[in-house]
């Protein structure tokens, strides 16, 4: 059972490759929570809560939002091993999900009844937090460094050509947390080791570069623009990644790991929304 949780994780990636961790399934219970920048095809945040040994996903093409007005879609994405909660660096050009990652923001999650005391949420059992995942309408309670208070996951059923019925809506509820006109933005730096998305990516001397990246930020407008300089990016890891250290790590890490088989498939299409 617990193999075939991380089968879909183990399938997109050939762990020769890439610095992200092994599918290995973790035994004892845990409730972290990690939000992660991810400059990969399109910039998105991937947003994982520690649940029966892995962490269930969610890539947010916005970000999470302290704003109960943001509803973010979040398209739910496969399992990740629990192992990935610190994983921050670069996943080689040519790889699923190939880009940037950082570790955007780290906590403790508890999931939160749907039966509410005096208009205030309690707690809820493990089981109730999986029968409410099933059910598509999970509520929590973050403790992080810079997500806090009480979020609603919300399974839709979407129109959108080609949907895989994987649309969710991460939505934040009223609550002492709560910050009108949230703006992701403002936090371009990984509460694991401070460095800017430039500077995991190695790009942090050139002014030029970053001047550009301002530019992209925000809205529909600036889309064409924002997928120039992805692809301008995606050149510039190409050339530096060989050197990284991260680079270095994800030979220690991968060493015997090879799985020799998973070479095909992801490389287009639906799943450019999920990387
Ligand atoms: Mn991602």
């Amino acid at each position: 059972m617990f193999l075939v949780a991380l089968e879909e994780y183990q399938r997109k990636r050939r762990f020769s490759e890439t610095p992200e961790p092994p599918p290995k399934v973790e035994k004892k219970k845990g409730n972290r929570f990690v939000v992660q920048k991810h400059r990969a095809t399109r910039l998105h945040y991937d947003f994982r809560l520690e649940m029966d040994g892995v962490l269930k996903s969610w890539a947010v093409p916005k970000g999470p939002s302290l704003d109960p007005a943001d509803k973010r879609l979040a398209m739910q994405v496969e399992d990740h091993p629990v192992s990935y909660f610190d994983f921050e660096g670069i996943i080689p050009e040519g790889n699923y999900g190939a880009g940037t990652v950082m570790v955007w923001d780290v906590g403790r999650w508890e999931p939160l009844s749907p039966v509410t005391v005096k208009g205030k949420y309690v707690p809820a059992t493990d089981a109730e937090a999986d029968a409410m995942l099933k059910k598509g309408d999970l509520k929590f309670r973050l403790r992080g460094k810079r997500l806090n208070g009480d979020f609603a996951l919300v399974h839709i059923k979407s129109r959108r050509p080609g949907s895989k019925g994987n649309e969710w809506l991460l939505i934040k509820k009223h609550d002492d947390s709560v910050e009108p006109g949230f703006d992701i933005d403002r936090y371009d730096s990984s509460v694991l080791s401070k460095r800017s998305m430039a500077q995991i990516a190695g790009d942090e001397n050139s002014a030029e570069w970053k001047s550009s990246r301002k530019a992209s930020r925000g809205g529909v407008k600036a889309a064409w623009l924002a997928e120039s300089i992805a692809k301008a990016e995606k050149k510039r890891l190409t050339a530096e990644h060989a050197e990284s250290a991260e680079d270095k790590k994800s030979k220690k890490r991968s060493s015997g790991k090879a799985t020799g088989s998973s070479t095909h498939e992801e490389k287009s299409g639906s799943s450019a929304v999920s990387r």
